[in-house]
């Protein structure tokens, strides 16, 4: 009696856990690209890493550039993936591997610029026009306007100067420009991001591209008296891609302003819709949270 009823039960668990794995949805496949980087790349792809499992929509590759050496040898497989993630500011890739990822972005791939990933490929034309936006490297008027909030509006700026900069590390507000988008839908309008590199007069082919949220780039600390761009999207061909101009180091990673607009922006550029909630202890008009 005993070993019958034991059977009924495992029974029952069995075919319970078998539902749970049948209900469970097939999770996206996301690609961080890393290895070179004038920035700490072994200490943040972990973090990337991490926040795009714990949405629980991803599963995480991660693509390392060997330094140093001729780059035909690196070839991710970018059609395998939903969502690539660049956390890559080094050696342009090989012609194969260019042409690879202009194909992958254009069929409607979704892409997330990190940081100093607007920093990368100053030659490369599609780069940056799937980018939107980027800085240095020589970039100047040739490669396109400022983009700047001027009285409440986006402004796009052909004067003559160089592309990208930033003043003092320090902890600013980033400002929701559009809270229609699903990435920034529902956030506070204001919030305090940890201390960072506020990026400013990054220029770029700026075609298909949406301001999502900006900042005020104090001169105080060093910065430009502009209202600079912070977050954004672009569309290329049939593909989504988020910027975030924010993560300079695992301190500005760890704010969690940064963690929900990446975890929102990678489910955005990967599938067009945002299901995240927003969290309980997203940071205020006025206090920094982080997570450690
Ligand atoms: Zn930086």
């Amino acid at each position: 009696m005993h070993c019958r009823w034991f059977g009924a039960w495992c029974g029952v668990l069995a075919w319970m856990t078998a539902v749970a794995v049948a209900a469970e949805p097939a999770k996206m496949k996301a690609l961080i690209i890393d290895g070179q980087n004038n920035h700490n790349w072994k200490a943040t792809t972990p973090l990337l890493k991490k926040y795009l499992e714990e949405t629980g929509l991803f599963t995480v590759d991660v693509a390392t550039a060997p330094i140093g050496k001729d780059l035909s040898s690196f070839h991710p497989k970018f059609s395998d993936y939903q969502v690539v993630v660049s956390n890559y500011n080094g050696q342009l890739w090989s012609p194969q591997t260019q042409s690879a990822f202009v194909k992958y972005v254009e069929g409607g791939g979704g892409f997330v610029s990190v940081h100093a990933a607007n920093n990368a490929f100053p030659e490369w034309p599609e780069y940056n026009a799937i980018i939107g936006l980027g800085g240095w490297g020589g970039r100047n008027e040739k490669s396109g306007p400022y983009v700047r909030l001027k009285d409440g509006q986006i402004v796009y700026d052909t004067s003559k100067g160089p592309g990208g900069g930033h003043g003092r590390k320090h902890a600013f507000k980033v400002e929701i420009y559009d809270t229609e988008h699903p990435i920034t839908q529902g956030l506070p309008k204001v919030w305090m991001h940890a201390a960072d590199e506020l990026y400013d007069k990054l220029r770029g082919p700026a075609q298909n591209l949406r301001v999502l949220a900006t900042a005020y780039s104090d001169p105080k600390t060093g910065g430009t008296g502009q209202h600079e761009p912070m977050l954004l999207t672009v569309s290329y061909g049939k593909g989504r891609i988020f910027h975030t101009t924010l993560g300079h180091d695992t301190e500005a990673m760890s704010c969690v302003g940064f963690i929900v607009t990446f975890q929102r922006g990678a489910e955005w550029a990967a599938t067009g819709k945002v299901t995240q909630p927003l969290p309980a202890d997203f940071p205020t008009e006025t206090a920094v949270k982080m997570r450690r």
